[in-house]
């Protein structure tokens, strides 16, 4: 397997070393020839290359099976025209990485007051109320008059019924329960479209029981009843925000794991941005892309059928909760480690494996 590895912002050279480490740990004692190429995108590019993105990284990104990239600081790229392009939107547009899977797990010892949870935010990750990549050329937020902007949001029947299935075939792996997520009171046509297709989806996979929750109340009802929710699939803005909250619920941003995938290629990404307030200090918690780097492994090697990719990803996890549960972690989840120490007790205990 052949992953391209772009580091990214802010804490991401921090994190992507510790899930590299751990990858290519993995890589020598499974036998998965995994073959890692480094190059880069964001700032440190912007100030290479003039560009967020260097000319021929999409056609290297494309030649292989899968890609690893940091959190970027994408509020500080704001004009394509002067080499600021969002590298997340860019890679998900370019490669049709319609589905976010985020997951959200209660890891014993994590140290979170709330209550345990385990589910998974699928987002639409293509349009909807994101200006960059819902149009094929220019945005879709327009400045009508100096203060006057009109923000459009897309919803295709074909990106709701993609997502909606990519949720329930989740689900059958899981506990057969999807909870759609919308705001279809207001947004009676888009969410309307959206549930009306989860719906038609849902009638294939008849073991998968199906509830529809207003978005506002489904933030109530995660942090009241979390045990309730299964597979969450919802728009992508939406997505965004409720992952970040169940992010948080299960401990910290900083465990917030996550894979975008498309019918061919996955993008391991954690779900947080660049964490600027903690960048270069040690101290951001590296377990939101050594999962993300893990859920890559195992999507893979579900779609090849290689199964000691999927065993690579799942001793990966269990590593990592156990690393967890024995303190061996960074602050934010109650740990005493820094993000250095905790990748190098990973490793030690990945060796022990
Ligand atoms: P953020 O997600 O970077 O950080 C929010 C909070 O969570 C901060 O307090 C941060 O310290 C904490 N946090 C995040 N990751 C952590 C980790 N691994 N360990 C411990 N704590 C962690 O959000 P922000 O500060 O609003 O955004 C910073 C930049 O990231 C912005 O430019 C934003 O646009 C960008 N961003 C990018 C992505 C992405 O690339 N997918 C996602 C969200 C935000």
């Amino acid at each position: 397997m052949k992953i391209i590895v772009l580091p990214g912002d802010g804490i991401g050279v921090e994190t992507v070393s510790v899930a590299v480490a751990a990858l290519e740990f993995v890589s020598e004692k499974f036998k998965l020839d995994l073959e890692l190429h480094h190059d880069i995108a964001g700032h440190e590019s912007l100030k290479k290359y003039g560009t967020t993105i260097h000319s021929g990284l999409l056609e290297a990104v494309k030649s292989a099976d899968g890609l690893i990239l940091g959190p970027m600081s994408t509020y500080d790229f704001k004009d394509e025209s002067k080499g600021e392009i969002n590298p997340s939107k860019y890679f998900r547009k370019n490669l049709d990485l319609f589905a976010n899977i985020r997951p959200a797990k209660t890891f014993p010892g994590c140290g979170t007051p709330h209550k345990p949870l385990d589910l998974v935010v699928v987002r639409e990750n293509t349009e909807g109320f994101y200006a960059d990549r819902n149009i094929e050329s220019g945005g879709s937020e327009m400045l009508i008059t100096p203060d006057v902007v009109v923000s459009l949001r897309r919803i295709t029947r074909v990106c709701c019924e993609r997502i909606a299935r990519a949720a329930f075939e989740l689900a059958m792996t899981r506990r057969k329960h999807v909870t759609v997520v919308h705001k279809a009171n207001v947004l009676r046509l888009g969410d309307g479209m959206f549930i009306d297709s989860c719906r038609l989806v849902g009638q294939e996979f008849p073991e998968v029981q199906i509830e529809e929750i207003i978005v506002d109340a489904m933030m109530a009802h995660v942090v009241r009843t979390p045990e309730r929710y299964d597979v969450l699939v919802t728009t992508n803005m939406f997505g965004d925000i409720l992952s970040d909250l169940t992010a948080e619920l299960s401990g910290s941003l900083g465990m917030a794991g996550s894979i975008n995938a498309g019918a061919n290629y996955a993008m391991a990404q954690a779900a947080h941005g660049s964490a600027p307030d903690i960048a270069g200090q040690n101290i951001a918690n590296p377990f939101s892309q050594v999962w993300s780097v893990a859920m890559l492994l195992g999507w893979y090697g579900r779609r090849k059928n290689k199964p000691q990719f999927v065993t690579a990803s799942q001793v990966l996890e269990s590593a990592m909760a156990e690393a967890i549960a024995a303190g061996e972690s960074t602050r934010d989840i109650g740990g005493k480690l820094g993000t250095k120490e905790t990748g190098q007790a990973l490793l030690a205990r990945l060796s022990r494996a």
